[in-house]
């Protein structure tokens, strides 16, 4: 009991080292205190419903996980039209469920993929229908045989001028559509992707609205093979039925295909698109969409490791922040060990980061789709670009911190109870869905080619994100840059922080380009071969904005003249700024090897940015407890014994422990068909 109660008191007392008002950060973390609100009333909307229970998800098998799933869908679907609420409080009571559910691709993919690549009349035709849950649709790209490579999915729709319809097959094996969320129990409709032929002509991968159950009786229409591929890895996904189909023969009306940019009229004349990437805005906002969740995720993480490891005490080894002086009998906190604090705080670090690039880029995919609206397609390519490098970056960094957190916590960190197991078992997946995270990286990499040729031939015209590239038109001066920093302080400065960005991304731009033109320009070059450079621009372009959208969004919070929701107090910039630096360095120390290769760093640069890391960690310090409350998860939430708001680690542990079933028996399942026989085997023992 005495150790239950040094738990709570460990974490009040680090709460009382905060220098900043955890309220304001939190306002300036959500865009402001109406969001707070709303996102904390959603969440307890969603925590006073039994259904949305957590307790017993670890006992589930697959089959009633899947149930559970379908009923938890129902009611999210219920409460949204209860509620009448919009797409933002959707997402906030699936954060709050926190379970892929079979209804998500509904709300995902199907609204979004009609409402961005439907025409009037067919959005006015199927998105009433779908906001009242009439009809529960998801979304079909995959196949057995194919994923990635979208231009070889065999699955095929055929004109059939006669009757004004589509035939639809997926004749050969591979054909199956295959990991679709929704499809395997829930759905009514799918959005199919599939070849279109007419008279023989193959026009490429187009998108049909596909009936796939009856309305009546939720039977499989006749023609279509349905059901669930099973079970996914560590457990994860198990309320959701990825689902295969396969389709036979199987006819559709003409207008379901969407045509709001390709049309095929009633006499089978096809019309291309104004844009080969017109239909790009959908997968834009998946992606879009993934990195503020990424915030949300490991942002929890890090709150579940950081109250632990502020109770959990190991060793009297004294620290430079050792509480000897408070509790002069007690072992030492873990999160005072350095070690611990240089894994746990660049993580809190990155996380307030990843809130900051949730935001602009969602603000990115507005303007986009706004441009669009009016035939504005100039910030196509560079929006579908970057968000699929942040895609790719922002869900890397977060499974694998999701992990770490993980392993700071030591043995109890591998629990169930830890509410990281679920977590981590729900995250890993982004690096493969909405396309591979090493696949993608070919996107930006292939941007920044067209952006060095614009950059070589029109300098004014290169877009504000790939300015850099100009620091290395003349290339002789360039490869003799070095980085301006002279003495310690100089990393602490935001500016210097993007120059050392901006030149690792131009010089690994422009090798990129050499090489291909080298090898004779992108037509004859073997573009496989450049994979791991593709990575390594991608991702060094993706941190070049992270950081640099963190600096602007804490410049922004000292800015009077900024709106009220952006601007946070003078005590919470201070440690913004501690923040944004802890964040920029560590991700600098973390790719060291980039900057020093060309011998932009020297030597002693590379130990005093070293040093900054170490100083601006230990900073922090204090902070650490306060940062992670103002992320604002409640208990519902976290769903975790060990960082629980109260610091009760020990004895929820120790609860949780006693709702395992084995424990209802005194004498286990087993004894008698296992256990006894193997004891009794040469004979009765007394001791
Ligand atoms: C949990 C989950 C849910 C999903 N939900 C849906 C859904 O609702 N609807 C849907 O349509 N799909 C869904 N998918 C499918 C998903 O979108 C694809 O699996 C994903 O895009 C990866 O494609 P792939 O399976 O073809 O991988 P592959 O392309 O086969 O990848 C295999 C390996 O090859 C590598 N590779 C492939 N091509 C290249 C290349 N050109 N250069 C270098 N390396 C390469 C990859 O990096 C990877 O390591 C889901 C998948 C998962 C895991």
């Amino acid at each position: 009991m005495a150790q239950t109660s040094q738990n709570k008191k460990d974490l009040a007392q680090a709460r009382t080292k905060t220098s900043f008002d955890i309220t304001d950060m939190t306002n300036y973390l959500y865009g402001g205190a109406a969001n707070v609100e709303q996102r904390r009333y959603i969440i307890d909307l969603i925590a006073r419903e039994p259904i949305f229970n957590k307790d017993d998800w670890c006992w589930l098998n697959h089959t009633d996980a899947v149930k559970r799933g379908i009923a938890m869908s129902t009611r999210l679907a219920e409460i949204k039209m209860e509620h009448e609420l919009n797409d933002l409080d959707f997402a906030t009571m699936v954060e709050a469920i926190d379970d892929t559910l079979p209804i998500l691709l509904h709300n995902g993919a199907f609204i979004p993929v009609i409402n961005s690549q439907g025409s009037d009349e067919q959005i006015e035709k199927w998105i009433p229908l779908a906001e009242k849950y009439q009809i529960i649709g998801c979304y079909a790209q995959t196949e057995l045989g194919h994923g990635s490579n979208l231009s070889q999915l065999e699955t095929t729709a055929t004109f059939i001028q006669e009757t004004d319809e589509w035939e639809i097959n997926s004749t050969t094996f591979t054909a199956a559509k295959w990991w679709i969320g929704g499809l395997g129990a829930i759905c009514t409709h799918a959005v199919v992707q599939a070849k279109l032929i007419i008279a023989g002509k193959d026009y490429g991968a187009h998108v049909f609205v596909v009936p796939i159950r009856s309305l009546d009786d939720h039977k499989p229409f006749p023609g279509i093979q349905v059901g669930d591929i099973g079970p996914k890895a560590y457990g994860g996904f198990n309320k959701m039925e990825n689902g295969f189909a396969r389709f036979n023969q199987y006819r559709i009306p003409r207008e379901n295909m969407l045509m709001r940019f390709s049309k095929v009229s009633r006499d089978g004349v096809y019309t291309k698109p104004p844009h080969s990437k017109l239909s790009y805005g959908s997968m834009v906002l998946l992606r879009s969409v993934l990195i503020r969740q990424m915030a949300l995720y490991l942002s929890r993480a890090t709150t579940i490791s950081t109250r632990y490891l502020t109770v959990r005490r190991q060793f009297n080894n004294p620290t430079s922040r050792n509480d000897i002086d408070i509790n002069p009998a007690l072992e030492t906190q873990v999160i005072n060990y350095p070690m611990v604090q240089n894994r746990l705080f660049p993580m809190i670090a990155q996380s307030y980061a990843l809130f900051a690039a949730g935001s602009v880029m969602m603000e990115m995919y507005i303007g986009l789709m706004t441009g669009l609206s009016s035939g504005n397609i100039d910030t196509l390519a560079e929006v579908h670009a970057m968000s699929s490098a942040l895609k790719s970056y922002c869900t890397t960094i977060a499974a694998a911190g999701a992990e770490e957190c993980r392993k700071l916590m030591g043995g109890h960190g591998y629990s169930y109870f830890t509410g990281l197991a679920h977590m981590f078992a729900s995250i890993v997946p982004s690096n493969t869905y909405e396309g591979d995270n090493y696949v993608l990286t070919q996107q930006m990499a292939r941007y920044l080619l067209k952006e060095v040729k614009t950059a070589r031939t029109t300098p004014d015209k290169v877009t504000p994100y790939s300015k850099y590239l100009l620091l290395a038109l003349n290339r002789d001066s360039f490869a003799h840059s070095r980085c301006s920093v002279t003495k310690a302080e100089d990393w602490l400065n935001p500016d210097v922080q993007l120059e050392v960005f901006e030149h690792r991304c131009a010089r690994l731009a422009f090798e990129l380009s050499d090489a291909v033109d080298a090898a004779g320009g992108m037509e004859k070059t073997i573009w496989s071969d450049h994979n791991m450079e593709c990575f390594r621009i991608s991702h060094a372009h993706a941190q070049y904005v992270m950081v640099l959208w963190f600096i602007q969004s804490v410049r922004d919070a000292r800015n009077p003249e900024m709106d009220e929701e952006r601007r946070a107090s003078p005590e919470a910039i201070t440690i913004l700024e501690r923040l944004s630096n802890l964040h920029a360095l560590h991700t600098i120390q973390t790719n060291l090897a980039d900057f020093t290769e060309d011998a932009y760093f020297s030597p002693s640069q590379c130990q005093s940015l070293r040093a900054q890391v170490k100083a601006l960690v230990a900073s922090i310090a204090d902070q650490a407890v306060g940062l992670v409350d103002a992320f604002d998860h409640p208990d519902f939430l976290l769903a975790s014994a060990l960082g629980a708001s109260d610091g009760d680690a020990y004895q929820r542990l120790w609860d949780k422990a006693q709702t395992e079933p084995l424990n209802c028996r005194e004498v286990c399942d087993g004894y008698e068909e296992y256990i006894r026989p193997l004891l009794k085997k040469h004979g009765e023992l007394k001791l």
